[in-house]
């Protein structure tokens, strides 16, 4: 038992004696694993061993080099190392296009003369994130427009100048894409590396492997989503080569990505979150997530102008409940809804659509814990009903 000191009290530590202490209000997340609502819940395995492995020192070299072979060999990848996040991926991707292995262009960097430094982006897939790849002084060239682009306007770019050329994997975005495959094609006759944007693809499970088997040379996926290891952690998956330059590019090392280290701890809770994350049953957890979100859509289905029903495709990697408004919906918007979800008590974080317009919201059951879908469903049924009734 551990005894807790702040405001003299001898009450036990736990999460909400943390969060009370500091006058911090809990939530439920029904919403997925949304960096603002503290992302997801790092399994078991993956708490256990960052306490486990502050118990040791290392050389941090030789503990990312034996730690990305093991993600290599349970992802079925041919070569893996760890970053900060997807996000910190997508930096060491865009200064590994720019500096390869090269020690004196790691170390110049952000500063760009004297190395290609452009990196080819498709219209359709400029995103939230992407000014991650400019962080380490990295340019865009666009090309094609926000709905669509063909395989000639990606050459037509190609310049002594490109780097590399930049794909993103998420929701709402399949349509908009050229082939990966092609793109892979194109990039390697011209020599250059695909460097892929796949951070919250999985599950599915069998996408750790997708993207790299159609020719990716760098996939960085998150650690701290639907994986549930350490909320800071991702990691690259690729070819040899990319992977070893990542490596060198990428913190502890000095250079533009040294602020984004990773614990030995988150190291090893990153480990065992993923080996854990892969020998789960897929079909299994499907069920389970299905039946949860089909007693959801059950508690809002009457609702008047409400269209509920479950969706699980590319768009939604686990069973979501998905409410539209239909036609003749009179009632709040998605997002006024939303907020009225996170003002309740208990607040609950529901996800939004996060295209403009906004077409849809769902529950998402990765974060929900025993006995809290009931209480979500309850709420968003009271909350829909007023909307509903023009209160
Ligand atoms: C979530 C996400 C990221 C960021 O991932 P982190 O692991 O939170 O850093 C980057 N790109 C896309 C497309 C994402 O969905």
């Amino acid at each position: 038992m551990t005894a807790r000191s702040g405001h003299g009290s001898s009450e036990i530590l736990s999460g909400r004696s943390i969060i009370d202490d500091l006058g911090v209000t809990p939530l439920i997340n029904a919403g997925g694993p949304n960096t603002k609502n503290s992302g997801s819940r790092p399994r078991p395995e993956a708490i256990a061993a960052m306490e486990a492995m502050s118990e040791v020192f290392v050389d941090m070299d030789e503990l990312l080099l034996a730690a990305g072979e093991r993600i290599a060999e349970i992802t079925g990848n041919e070569a893996a190392t760890i970053t900060s996040g997807a996000s910190g991926g997508l930096v060491v991707q865009a200064a590994v296009a720019m500096a390869k292995g090269d020690p004196d262009r790691i170390a110049q960097l952000p500063i760009t003369s004297g190395m290609p430094s452009e990196l080819i982006i498709q219209r359709g897939h400029r995103f939230i994130y992407d000014h991650l790849y400019l962080a380490p002084g990295s340019r865009f060239v666009e090309v094609g427009r926000p709905n669509d682009c063909t395989i000639d306007e990606i050459e037509a770019a190609i310049t002594a100048e490109t780097a590399g050329l930049i794909h993103l994997e998420s929701p709402f975005k399949s349509h908009v894409a050229v082939p990966l495959t092609d793109l892979a094609e194109l990039a390697h006759n011209h020599g250059l590396p695909v460097l892929a944007d796949c951070a919250s693809m999985l599950p599915p499970r069998i996408n750790l492997t997708r993207f790299t088997s159609q020719g990716a040379d760098l996939v960085s996926f998150s650690g701290g989503k639907a994986v549930r290891g350490p909320q800071s952690t991702g990691f690259l998956v690729g070819k040899p080569e990319w992977i070893e330059y990542a490596r060198l590019n990428n913190a502890p090392n000095l250079g533009v990505t040294r602020a984004q280290k990773v614990s030995k701890e988150e190291i090893a809770g990153l480990l065992a979150a993923l080996e854990a994350f892969t020998s789960i049953d897929e079909e299994a957890e499907t069920k389970n997530y299905r039946a949860q979100m089909n007693f959801v859509v059950d508690q809002i289905a009457e609702i008047p102008g409400i269209m509920a029903k479950i969706e699980h495709n590319y768009d939604h990697y686990i069973p979501h409940a998905v409410v539209t408004f239909a036609e003749n919906w009179k009632g709040p918007s998605y997002t006024d809804i939303a907020d009225r979800m996170k003002a309740a008590e208990p607040r609950v974080y529901v996800a939004v659509d996060y295209r403009d317009p906004v077409k849809k919201m769902w529950i998402d059951p990765l974060n929900l814990q025993d006995g809290e879908v009931e209480i979500v469903a309850d709420q968003f049924r009271k909350i829909l009903i007023d909307g509903a009734s023009g209160k």
